[in-house]
């Protein structure tokens, strides 16, 4: 069997609970186990050297023989916390060694007295270099000159995949290479299991800028693993493309526009109205619609895809709308229901907290033609959700799905699609990233609409954030609704303020009973609940993480603070501070960096400085290519991918693109090349499977 096919729990050291959270986390696979990359490298190869804390090296990583010769509790009683003085073997030297959460069984291990190895990493402390939260070995353990570290699954600890990953990595013999060979020699590309091998055990003897190119994500390796699932794309593309059927036409109706805009109280913007032409003109004739539709936030993309929507309507086909999380999907049921006044009414909402018995229900009623409009998450992907005779699927906030979903909406029906992106991506990028697809760009939002005061500040101005929240909420006679938003629910390191830190700096300034907290991890009921008290101002301060970052809409919300600014991605902040001003009153973004550090101090005043989404994106690209835009969570990132971003690699995407039309004109059925066969088809079956983020 291809290991890529190979079931997770048949993986030596998975047990069947570790195989429940993986298959929920949406490892089913050893491959998907494999595509998982290490978090990070210790290069352990200098580290066993005491000078490096004679001389004080910051930031070095340090796996040190030494002897504990002071050891005492700190912290609140039952913290648990414990700090160790260590001293180097002759003597010269000593360490301070502090666990904030001391391991079980630490203390039993760390008596005076006691040799032990540490590996960690140097930092300032009060006056002297400090380890915090080190590894603690037995003095004579042996350790891998490199070792590459992962992040925790769940309840999974982050050594416990380590080991589960090392297993797969046993087999990786068994990887099929979906490379046909003549184009891997042509291409002078090397293995997969040659990648996946440098990727999860590096040589010991490579050399330290590969190190960090694979830390990066941008060693060959990667790019070998990332052509591998753009050749794979790119046969399942080309054949969505050959094979999509004829499209029921819809008629050209351009008083679908004007006639939702009026429900609403709008009139269309001119950018709106062009984009709308656009999408009804594509949709006249039997090909079936690819389209992409690109705005700034907040132009006035949903009323868009809405028009859209009641043209198919009007001429008798169904229409499906996926979201990315279920706090937009029933906001944009909400605003389905009145912008289309009853028209294709009614409206079913699928999301992934759906009771079994309601969805199974509406999923009836679908099938039978009783529901014509539906609007869910990814639960929309699953079994059979989707109406049988789906005349347009919408795809809102595209860059919280991936190329896999894209096509799993629209298989085996020859359904018109229209693609909305949630960044304002440029032209030519958007062409790289969705070269299948034909771009609508809408340039201008609402000309009622003011700029957003951007402005950054000084770390832990806690007195400045105060006075500028309060004074948000007394504008606009009192209806002011202030979003404050946090990198992190919880510190899965010591970095990134978290929900918890937040709520105590809100608490000492305002009353508990103004401040409402909103995060994945909420089920769907104490979301909603959340957004409707804030919604309906009794509750006017949102704390939340950036699950607001996508498609809310709350018209009177005049404010977002941002903590911890530099952990968002460029592209984020301004997604972020999309959030506010959209009833057209003054309105602010406050971005408050966490450290004071230059590069990220600039980064921030960049975002400050400039409200124009496209002129944001196109001054960045060029300055430092895609990763930055979309910054360090990829939040751009096709999530049908692991190794490929398609607009970082947008040479490999046109080598893959050409690469597959041409096996394709040989070998249709790709009889010769079974393995990439199954890796097209993997990619399709992975599109109905939801990640954890995006299951809400
Ligand atoms: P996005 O493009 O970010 O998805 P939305 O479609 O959510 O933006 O629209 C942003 C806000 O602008 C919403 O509050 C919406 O009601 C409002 N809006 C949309 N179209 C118009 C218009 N033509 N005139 C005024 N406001 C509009
Ligand atoms: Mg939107």
């Amino acid at each position: 069997m291809d290991l890529q096919d190979l079931p997770v729990a048949e993986v030596k050291h998975v047990g069947l609970q570790a195989a429940a959270i993986l298959r929920g986390r949406s490892v089913h696979t050893a491959g998907d186990l494999l595509a998982r990359a290490p978090r990070r490298y210790l290069d352990l190869r200098a580290a066993d050297d005491w000078q490096l804390v004679n001389e004080r090296v910051t930031g070095a990583t340090v796996a040190l023989l030494g002897t504990v010769v002071d050891t005492r509790r700190i912290g609140p009683l039952r913290g648990g916390g414990v700090s160790l003085l260590l001293r180097q073997p002759d003597g010269r030297g000593v360490l301070r060694v502090v666990f904030f959460h001391a391991p079980p069984g630490m203390a039993a291990r760390t008596p005076l007295g006691a040799r032990i190895r540490v590996i960690g990493s140097l930092r300032e402390g009060r006056g002297e270099l400090e380890l915090h939260q080190p590894r603690v070995l037995a003095p004579d353990a042996k350790f891998a000159p490199i070792e590459a570290v992962y992040g925790g699954v769940s309840t999974l600890a982050p050594a416990t995949i380590a080991r589960i990953v090392q297993s797969a990595l046993e087999r990786v013999d068994e990887w099929a290479d979906p490379v046909p060979v003549e184009l891997a020699r042509a291409m002078k590309l090397r293995s997969s299991q040659d990648s996946l091998r440098t990727i999860h055990r590096p040589p010991s003897n490579i050399a330290v800028d590969q190190l960090i190119a694979l830390q990066r994500g941008t060693s060959w390796a990667h790019q070998r693993l990332a052509f591998e699932e753009l050749l794979a794309a790119s046969v399942a593309l080309e054949r969505a493309r050959k094979h999509a059927g004829h499209a029921h036409p819809i008629p050209f109706d351009l008083s679908v526009g004007p006639h939702i805009a009026k429900r609403l109280g709008f009139e269309l913007t001119p950018s709106q109205a062009e984009a709308i032409d656009a999408i009804l003109r594509s949709m006249t004739i039997d090909q079936p619609m690819r389209r992409l539709l690109v705005g700034d936030v907040g132009s006035g993309k949903t009323l868009v895809a809405a028009a859209a929507s009641l043209a198919t309507l009007r001429a008798g086909r169904s229409v499906a709308w996926l979201v990315p999380t279920s706090i937009v999907a029933e906001q944009h049921a909400n605003t389905l229901a009145r912008a289309l006044g009853g028209e294709g009414a009614p409206i079913a909402v699928l999301l992934g907290s759906t009771p079994k018995r309601a969805r199974t229900a509406a999923r009836k009623a679908i099938a039978r033609g009783q529901i014509r409009l539906v609007v869910g998450t990814h639960a929309l992907l699953e079994e059979d959700s989707l109406p049988p005779d789906l005349g347009l699927a919408v795809i809102d906030e595209q860059h919280r799905f991936g190329v896999a979903q894209r096509m799993a909406m629209v298989k085996d029906r020859s359904a018109h699609m229209l693609v909305v992106s949630a960044t304002p991506i440029p032209r030519t990028l958007a062409l790289a990233q969705y070269g299948d697809l034909d771009v609508v760009t809408m340039q201008k939002g609402p000309s009622s609409r003011q700029p957003i005061t951007s402005r950054v500040i000084e770390p832990g101005d806690h007195a400045f954030i105060a006075n500028t929240i309060r004074r948000a909420l007394e504008a606009n006679e009192g209806r002011g609704r202030v979003f404050v938003v946090v990198p992190r629910i919880e510190a899965d390191d010591a970095s990134a303020v978290t929900i918890a830190e937040a709520d105590a700096m809100l608490s000492k300034h305002f009353p508990r009973d103004r401040i409402v907290v909103l995060h994945g991890q909420l089920g769907a009921d104490a979301q909603r609940e959340a957004l409707h008290a804030f919604r309906s101002g009794s509750h006017p301060i949102l704390l939340g993480t950036s699950v607001i970052e996508v498609g809310l809409d709350v018209p009177d919300a005049n404010l977002i603070v941002i903590l911890g600014a530099e952990h968002f991605g460029i592209a984020q902040l301004h997604q972020l501070r999309g959030r506010v001003g959209r009833g057209g009153q003054r309105a602010g973004c406050v971005m408050v960096p966490e450290s004071s550090e230059p590069a990220a101090r600039e980064r921030l005043d960049e975002v400050a400085a400039c409200s124009d989404g496209f002129a944001l994106a196109e001054r960045d690209l060029e300055r430092r290519g895609a990763g930055e835009w979309f910054g360090e969570e990829q939040s751009g990132r096709d999530r049908s991918f692991c190794f490929a971003d398609p607009l970082r690699d947008r040479a490999l995407v046109l080598r893959a693109v050409e690469a597959a039309r041409e096996l394709l004109e040989r070998d249709p059925t790709l009889a010769a090349h079974p393995a990439l066969d199954r890796a097209a088809k993997r990619l399709l079956a992975r599109g109905q499977h939801p990640t954890a983020e995006d299951a809400g």
